[in-house]
């Protein structure tokens, strides 16, 4: 088992609330990644795993149930422990959001990779049987009122509903990952970007070159409309990505042309990473997001011919 050697603050604030957090990364004994609101009197751990993910319509993972102690954008902390090989943690947050710090993993990973304590032992998930989610499967589990605004919003950014995420089985032990997106703004337009986890050096060191420093990303249109719906009030240029209205350029410099799909590859790690364990698979993403790979796994544990599970060293 490995977890971290001793307890890391990060402070920073949240992008939805704005608001200062202060995050403390502790050892613990307890199996899995834990959530916990220090905030909130006797609010008891939360396991960072799929059937714990509350909501996804914000545009990020929030694990615990949104009407009770939750936390929100968890998926860059997940992405970022599950590459530094951290089985086991006890995150202690004192408000409902992680810390966006600059938008990517890179600060996470970064502290955590250097205080692993022991050896991942990590429970292999091995995909036996594809499974496939699709944007409009996601879109009737919402509720009537979430249904309207995600209409909207689309309408709005031209954008349309036919994503999916896929599960397959691999080759080998590995997680493969190739995401693609399309968007009508030019400066995005179709990108895709393939990613390998395999449990070695090699892979890692791809992540922290190639993917760690990607960022979050949103069209600064969106931004004020979000702003003025109380999401997004952290956001500024030092932490996402922010597209001109025109679409055709962005307002802070880019680190590479296609950051925007690299950045989804550290979404779909730190959501996969809420299947409890190390995926092994192959995953395609067309138009994904945080519900598309939450349905995904909860399909995939649906039915135990899907998959199997071993805890190897
Ligand atoms: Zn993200």
């Amino acid at each position: 088992m490995a977890t971290i050697k001793k307890t890391i603050k990060i402070n920073g604030k949240g992008i939805h609330s704005g608001a200062p957090v202060v995050m403390e990364i502790t050892p613990t004994s307890m199996h899995g990644i834990f959530f916990q609101r220090s905030d909130i009197k006797d609010s008891e751990p939360i396991l960072a795993v799929y059937n714990n993910v509350g909501d996804t319509s914000m545009r990020n993972t929030t694990i615990g149930s949104v009407a009770g102690a939750h936390v929100q954008t968890i998926e860059h902390v997940m992405a970022a422990l599950f590459m530094a090989g951290i089985d086991d943690a006890l995150i202690k947050i004192d408000g409902p959001e992680t810390p966006i710090l600059d938008g990517s993993a890179m600060q996470f990973y970064e502290s955590f990779a250097s205080m692993v304590d022991g050896a991942p032992q990590r429970k292999k998930i091995i995909v036996r049987r594809p499974v496939v989610a699709r944007a409009s499967e996601v879109r009737r589990t919402l509720g009537l009122w979430t249904q309207i605004k995600l209409w909207f919003f689309e309408k709005m950014s031209g954008r349309r509903n036919n994503g999916y995420v896929k599960l397959m089985p691999g080759t080998d032990n590995s997680l493969e990952i190739t995401a693609t997106l399309e968007y009508p703004e030019k400066i995005i337009g179709r990108q895709t970007y393939s990613y390998t986890y395999r449990k070695d050096e090699q892979s890692v060191s791809d992540f922290f070159e190639n993917i760690a420093r990607a960022r979050t990303f949103g069209k600064y249109s969106e931004w004020e409309y979000l702003k003025a719906h109380g999401m997004g009030r952290g956001a500024d240029e030092t932490n996402v990505i922010a597209l001109n209205n025109s679409g055709d350029g962005t307002l802070n410099a880019l680190i590479w042309p296609d950051e925007f799909v690299r950045h989804k590859i550290i979404d779909i790690i730190g959501d996969m990473y809420t299947s409890g364990g190390f995926l092994v698979g192959t995953i395609e993403s067309y138009k994904g997001s945080h519900a598309l790979n939450n349905l995904a796994l909860k399909k995939l544990f649906s039915d135990p011919t899907n998959y199997d599970i071993i805890t190897v060293k």
